[in-house]
């Protein structure tokens, strides 16, 4: 298998190098150099909504500049403010990024919403919703998951009802990561109780200062407010908020959308990783901790996440090579995102194994603190990684029904 780039490939990796090392704020370059644990708050859109005066700066100054190439959607049609990519120039747009450890700008709205709408949303929700989407004005969070429909999702209960123009909703979602730092919400709810639990569900959007919209954070195991439980009570939204039709929303929200699926970030975060603990296992300056650790009996498995790192990559490639010849991955993009979120667990643990009782210092300026606790840290946070998006359990259920044939249940 030959994974070198075309010429028009490799053209379009300089550019995107060259925008880079033009473009990235210094924050953004200097974050990268520190190795800092970023945790799960360490995104675009912490740092625009809670940042510092100098993070707001560079999220603003870093989307507008991939906004000016119709880089901040590069999945999106031109016609909407996007680049119209190829599944491969987004790729390589993203591979790139990883790289250089550059933050991804959007979050949800980008990657689930907008798409939806481009797809099942009319002219005036299109011409409404996207562009304050692109350009940060919205910031969207998700409501999906409830607290007795996660991977059962079509079994959620909280209610819209219809009653003239609006739609009235009560109930409970659970797990809606970022609402503390989003304007708008989307979400799927019960609008028929009656009908087959795919058939009764509707797709709203809405603003997140509608009256009756409570936020209570979650506090994780690595004291990060990432993610909350959010209560509706009498929330009276637009029936123009409606995106598809009315009990289809099932449909709407599991939509197959046409973006890059290859995960490719995450194998080079892994690869990236692995590279930086083999790097500082050879300074003078990590002798001591390495001292108290185990790299003798850590050594075997380093190597071994090198090879799963090399796997990681190849079901990338394997996925957009797919999608560059236009066929949808099913089974393999939930083999990737199962091996990719164990691994980067694995790995974390093999780091603090690594560093022995060193590992136990969480905080990244402490002067002993093993590569700024990245190690530390990540064991922590991933933790959702097999949860989040779809638990490893579902992703194996669906590789062993849609991929093997194995008969259900
Ligand atoms: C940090 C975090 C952020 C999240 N962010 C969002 C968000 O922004 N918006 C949103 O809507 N949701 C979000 N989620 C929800 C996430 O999608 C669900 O947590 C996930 O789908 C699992 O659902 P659950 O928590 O209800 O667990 P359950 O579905 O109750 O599962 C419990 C356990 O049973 C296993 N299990 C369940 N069904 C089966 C089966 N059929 N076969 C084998 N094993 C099974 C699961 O694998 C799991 O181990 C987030 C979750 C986390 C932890």
């Amino acid at each position: 298998m030959d994974w070198t780039d075309s010429e028009q490939q490799a053209d379009f990796r300089a550019q995107v190098r060259e925008f880079l090392s033009g473009k990235l704020p210094e924050l953004y370059r200097r974050q990268a150099e520190e190795r800092r644990p970023r945790g799960l708050e360490g995104d675009w859109q912490e740092n625009l909504v809670h940042g510092t005066a100098e993070e707001q700066q560079a999220a603003k100054a870093w989307a507008s500049a991939l906004n000016e190439r119709g880089w901040v959607a590069p999945h999106w049609p031109k016609e909407y403010g996007g680049a119209g990519m190829s599944p491969m120039e987004q790729f390589i747009l993203r591979q790139e990024m990883a790289e250089s450890e550059a933050p991804v700008v959007g979050g949800g709205g980008l990657s689930l919403l907008g798409p939806t709408v481009l797809v099942h949303g009319n002219d005036e929700q299109k011409a409404r919703l996207l562009p304050p989407t692109l350009s940060g004005e919205y910031l969207w969070a998700q409501g999906f998951s409830e607290p007795g429909a996660g991977s059962d999702l079509a079994s959620l209960q909280t209610r819209a009802v219809r009653d003239g123009d609006e739609y009235v909703i009560n109930g409970q979602k659970l797990w809606t990561s970022t609402a503390h730092k989003s304007n708008w919400l989307f979400g799927m709810f019960r609008t028929d109780p009656d009908a087959p639990k795919h058939r009764g569900i509707s797709f709203l959007v809405m603003d997140m200062k509608t009256p009756g919209i409570q936020v209570r954070p979650i506090i994780s195991m690595g004291w990060e407010h990432a993610t909350n439980e959010t209560f509706y009570e009498d929330v009276r939204v637009p029936a123009s908020n409606l995106i598809g039709e009315q009990n289809r929303g099932w449909y709407v929200g599991v939509t197959l959308l046409d973006f890059e699926r290859s995960n490719i970030a995450g194998a080079v975060a892994i690869r990236k990783s692995l590279d930086q603990l083999i790097e500082n296992t050879k300074t003078p300056a990590a002798q001591t901790q390495l001292a108290g650790g185990g790299l003798k009996r850590q050594r075997l498995n380093i190597a071994e996440h090198y090879v799963e790192s090399e796997v990681m990559m190849n079901f990338s490639f394997r996925i957009i090579s797919m999608q560059a010849r236009g066929v949808i991955p099913n089974y393999e993009a939930s083999t990737s995102k199962m091996f990719n979120s164990e691994l980067v667990q694995r790995v974390s643990r093999t780091g603090i194994k690594t560093y022995g009782l060193y590992s136990n210092i969480w905080d990244p300026d402490e002067a002993l603190a093993p590569q700024k606790s990245t190690f530390t840290q990540s064991n922590v946070h991933s933790v959702v990684g097999t949860i989040a998006g779809g638990s490893s359990e579902i992703q194996r259920n669906i590789i062993a029904t849609r991929g093997l044939g194995l008969p259900r249940g």
